[in-house]
């Protein structure tokens, strides 16, 4: 019965030109979440946009359009040729697949875009409700006020449509509309999250992960693909940085207090990754860090990671609890894959007793044992580079 979507868009409160340049890009990222499933017509009309479904499975177009950062809502309608007669014929099927539904109570919402129709929009929606009423007789019944569903019927310059459902996007901005960021990225439940939610603002994603092979082994590895590729399911096509920091935790570990290791080493990742964004052009980091979680994650903790660089730090979870992250995990589907048991570089010389109230002079005069550069580039020299999509 559907054979068309509409997606609207809601933030996209940009005016001008930028407008024009945003529901673009919406359209091309439309177009790519959807091209596994076939080549779909995308196109804009009236300040709307449209997918036309063909022959396509509607829950299945719908399941990945709501996907698209914009979009905030997803619904299936069915469209026809413009014809008054035509618009009520249809109403009538989709108000039979609610009764079909459950649904007990309605309304008709009308729309008149064709405004030489004799009609006004609320003379439509009283003649259109009646005659729902008179064809279904008491399978259901009007409540204006408080509707169960509403069956929104509009009868446009060239054609009629009508829908009733509205599924949820996840709002935000189109992606590639607000730069680019380098997410460091462990095998963990909140990277993704963090990754996922500044992707969702508009900025495009590169990715950087931290490992100590042989110390962690290939599988560990393996794990962060699989969650880039999870995360390219929303944000396209991503390219992952893996480096090899291993000779760095041996340095810390010989030259440094067995405490200060895993606060110097995260200091050494942000610093890594400040090389490879600016090489990239990223204008920011991201992490996945939250105040108070972890013995690293204190405010004096944060306060020295924070300091070794210069870039932006982003933070999307910095006030979130780990139940909210985790719900946002399940709901982005990375929570699966991240729970996964895996070995992570941070936990091969983890010290047992790691600082939680380290101090930045003391910190900064234990790294004056190493050779902060030379390790820095060993480390960058040695780096893998792939380019990941969903499979
Ligand atoms: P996550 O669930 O993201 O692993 P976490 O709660 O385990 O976070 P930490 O281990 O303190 O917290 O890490 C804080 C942040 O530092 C991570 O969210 C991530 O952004 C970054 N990070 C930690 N380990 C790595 C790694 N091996 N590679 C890349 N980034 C890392
Ligand atoms: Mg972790």
């Amino acid at each position: 019965m559907y054979n068309i979507l509409i997606a609207k868009y809601g933030e996209i409160g940009v005016k001008g030109k930028n407008r024009y340049l945003f529901e673009n890009k919406l359209i091309k990222n439309i177009k790519n979440i959807l091209s596994p499933l076939g080549d779909f017509k995308v196109y804009k009309e009236y300040g709307r946009i449209y997918v036309d479904l063909e022959d396509y499975d509607y829950e299945e177009v719908v399941e990945e359009v709501r996907k698209v950062f914009g979009i905030v809502g997803v619904c299936p309608a069915v469209r026809g040729e413009k014809d008054y007669n035509k618009l009520k014929e249809i109403a009538l099927l989709v108000l039979n697949e609610k009764i079909e539904q459950g649904y007990k109570t309605f309304k008709v919402d009308s729309r008149r875009g064709d405004k030489n129709f004799e009609l006004t929009s609320q003379q439509m929606s009283l003649d259109i409700g009646g005659y729902l009423v008179s064809q279904v007789k008491d399978k259901i019944a009007v409540d204006v006020k408080n509707p169960e569903v509403k069956i929104s019927c509009e009868l446009r310059e060239n054609h009629v449509l009508v829908y009733a459902d509205t599924i949820k996007g996840y709002g935000g901005l189109p992606l590639g509309t607000n730069g680019r960021a380098l997410s460091l990225l462990s095998g963990g439940i909140d990277s993704p999250v963090a990754s996922w939610m500044v992707a969702k603002r508009g900025m495009d994603l590169e990715c950087v992960h931290f490992h100590s092979y042989p110390f962690t082994n290939e599988k560990s590895q393996e794990k962060v693909r699989d969650l880039v590729k999870i995360l390219s399911k929303y944000c396209g096509k991503i390219r992952l940085h893996k480096v090899n920091i291993i000779e760095i935790q041996k340095a810390i570990a010989s030259k440094c207090k067995d405490e200060e290791m895993t606060i110097i080493s995260r200091r050494f990742m942000m610093r890594i990754a400040e090389e490879i964004a600016n090489k990239r052009y990223c204008n920011a980091l991201v992490t996945g860090e939250s105040i108070g979680q972890v013995a690293s994650q204190t405010i004096e903790g944060l306060t020295c990671t924070n300091s070794s660089v210069s870039i932006p730090v982003f933070r999307p979870l910095i006030a979130m609890d780990k139940t909210e992250i985790v719900d946002i995990a399940q709901k982005i589907g990375t929570f699966e894959t991240s729970i996964e048991p895996e070995q992570d570089c941070c936990t091969v010389f983890a010290p047992t007793k790691p600082l939680t109230k380290p101090k930045l002079d003391r910190i900064e005069k234990s790294e004056q044992n190493l050779d902060i550069e030379k390790l820095i580039q060993d480390a960058i020299n040695n780096m893998e580079v792939e380019e990941l999509e969903f499979d």
